[in-house]
């Protein structure tokens, strides 16, 4: 890798499911330290675009590089399971609906992928879950069970849960949606934090005013394609295309 190897690095992503494709051929470089929110309508491809990134709604076409190494590499069974669970701890996903093992404590949903993938002792692994835990301010709730959580508690778990294999980068596909409105600041705040930090993250949102005030480039996508791209500035207050206005009137 050089200096000019990008740090995430989209070639022509293309998906179909049958004959429907979702995924028409985008292209896109993230720089280290960069925070890309993606917007668009329901069914525009934004989560099929996000679960690609680590492979796990693998492409019909195009490639996905990290760092220089090729994600969605094709390799026998065996080697790509290898290849696939080490470059995925350097990638952190975050969902809609939390996806917490419920039969898990806080703890043991943190603790777990780095005892298994990384190896590490429990003692080690305690306290990365102590550290991520209060990195997003739930080191109080170690001891809890997921169901003894609010929707925005559960959030903030899961991402410390993420931060914990410590990624390169961090998904975040519409992280904030399923949040009764008065948890939704809670983890807009943790989000906004990695931020300041200078956290790579892909932010896949509904929420305008986050992307603004968070995001350094924000992407319309629509029908499979990213039908503009620009600052937040711009794409928020001065956007080119009829379809991104169309699309902002409904959602400013
Ligand atoms: P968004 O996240 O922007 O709402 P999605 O990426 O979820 O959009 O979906 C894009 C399109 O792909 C939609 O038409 C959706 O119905 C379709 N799609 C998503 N997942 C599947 C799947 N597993 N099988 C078939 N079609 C799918
Ligand atoms: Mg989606």
């Amino acid at each position: 890798m050089n200096d000019k190897t990008p740090f995430l690095d989209i070639r022509h992503a293309r998906k179909s499911y049958g004959s429907l494709e979702v995924i028409k051929d985008i292209s896109l470089t993230v720089d280290r330290g960069e925070i890309v929110a993606i917007i668009g309508p329901s069914g525009s491809g934004k989560s099929t675009f996000l679960r690609a990134i680590n492979d796990l709604d693998p492409l019909t076409g195009g490639e996905v590089w990290l760092e220089g190494t090729q994600v969605n590499k094709k390799l026998p069974h065996r080697q790509y399971e290898k290849h696939i669970n080490q470059v995925r701890q350097d990638i952190g996903m975050v969902f809609q609906h939390f996806n917490l093992f419920p039969h898990l404590s806080v703890r043991g949903n943190i603790t777990l992928a780095p005892k298994m993938l990384k190896g590490l002792s429990d003692a080690d692994a305690n306290k990365l879950a102590e550290e991520q835990l209060d990195r997003v301010g739930m080191l109080d709730r170690i001891d809890f069970m997921p169901s003894q959580l609010s929707g925005g508690q559960k959030q903030r778990v899961a991402i410390a849960r993420a931060l914990a294999m410590k990624p390169k980068v961090m998904l975040f596909d519409e992280a904030t949606s399923a949040l009764d409105p008065e948890l939704v600041e809670e983890v807009n705040q943790v989000m906004k934090k990695l931020a300041s930090e200078h956290m790579t993250m892909i932010i896949v949102t509904h929420e305008m005013g986050f992307a603004e005030s968070v995001c350094d480039r924000v992407l319309f996508m629509d029908q499979g394609v990213v039908v503009e791209e620009g600052p937040p500035s711009v794409i928020f207050r001065n956007p080119e295309s009829e379809r991104t206005r169309n699309f902002l009137r409904k959602h400013l």
